[in-house]
């Protein structure tokens, strides 16, 4: 097969990403008719001068992207199973939240569990109010991330920043964390076994916190919460049932920034966990 010119390599790698963020990781390759690979690039230009939705009821993050298009590498990793999460632990009292974080910190301590240990900078254990009625769960660590051992304190941090206050809430307020607590390599989705490690340690802290709402951030937050991985479109747009929270799954801010024109929908999720959580949905 002749080799790709980089604007086509690009379009792959930012067709499979969106795939990957919807969920859909079972692919396979096979030779490709050049003839293909010319409709998806023209496709991506289709895309990028698609009409927009009107945003009337939307807070700004949401915005108008009709000309926006997508950008993303990565290449997708193979189906692997996913551990069942351990059953739900006794509840700590909300006194007691903060220092039973401590100890599930103080426990992981200088990690070495999995591969991903050997490429860390900081472990970023989560952040916000052990109390949280309402709690974020990301995929890992990126650049920033691993740079400051806070989650979610870059681009697409700013972003979730915006989102939660769209909600009629501040940061502060809430809780985030990821799966994994240590940064993937080029921010590489985590492998089923670093995942899998490191996620009990997830599960334990939503024990402690005991969150109302849970918002899955994308599709590794929904794979390893809800154990099985299938398409996001699938799980979006309802709430699901997880060891006495609700669960609600919406795209990572990391793909809005990718894709702008899926945040109504995403807004549209934030919308349920509102009407969860009873706070105010502005209707404009
Ligand atoms: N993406 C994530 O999934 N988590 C972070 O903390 C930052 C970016």
């Amino acid at each position: 097969m002749p080799a790709l010119d980089s604007a086509t390599q690009q379009a792959l790698a930012a067709r499979l990403r969106f795939y990957r963020d919807l969920g859909l990781t079972d692919l396979y390759r096979r030779p490709v008719d050049p003839a293909i690979l010319e409709a998806i690039a023209s496709a991506n230009s289709d895309i990028s001068r698609a009409p927009s939705i009107p945003a009337a009821s939307s807070p700004e993050w949401v915005g108008d992207h009709a000309s926006q298009s997508i950008h993303q590498e990565q290449p997708i990793p193979p189906r692997k199973p996913i551990s069942a999460p351990p059953s739900v632990s006794a509840a700590v009292p909300p006194s007691d939240r903060a220092a039973a974080l401590r100890i599930i910190q103080e426990e992981i301590g200088d990690c070495t569990r999995c591969a991903l240990h050997t490429g860390r900078n900081k472990i970023v254990f989560g952040d916000g109010d052990p109390n949280a009625r309402l709690m974020f769960v990301g995929e890992g660590p990126g650049a920033d991330e691993d740079a400051q051992g806070l989650p979610f304190v870059g681009k697409a941090g700013q972003l979730l920043n915006n989102m939660i206050g769209a909600m009629g809430l501040k940061r502060e307020e809430v809780y985030i964390a990821n799966v994994v607590k240590c940064r993937p390599p080029g921010n590489r989705t985590p492998e089923p076994d670093e995942a899998n490690t490191c996620s009990q340690f997830l599960f334990r802290q939503i024990d402690v916190i005991r969150p109302e709402v849970i918002v899955a951030l994308g599709a590794t937050a929904a794979t390893y919460l809800l154990g099985q991985r299938q398409p996001l479109a699938g799980l979006r747009g309802r709430v699901h049932s997880w060891r006495g929270s609700k669960l609600i799954v919406t795209y990572h801010p990391a793909f809005l920034l990718r894709d702008p024109r899926q945040k109504k929908e995403a807004w549209a999720d934030l919308q349920i966990a509102m009407r969860e959580l009873g706070l105010g949905v502005k209707t404009k």
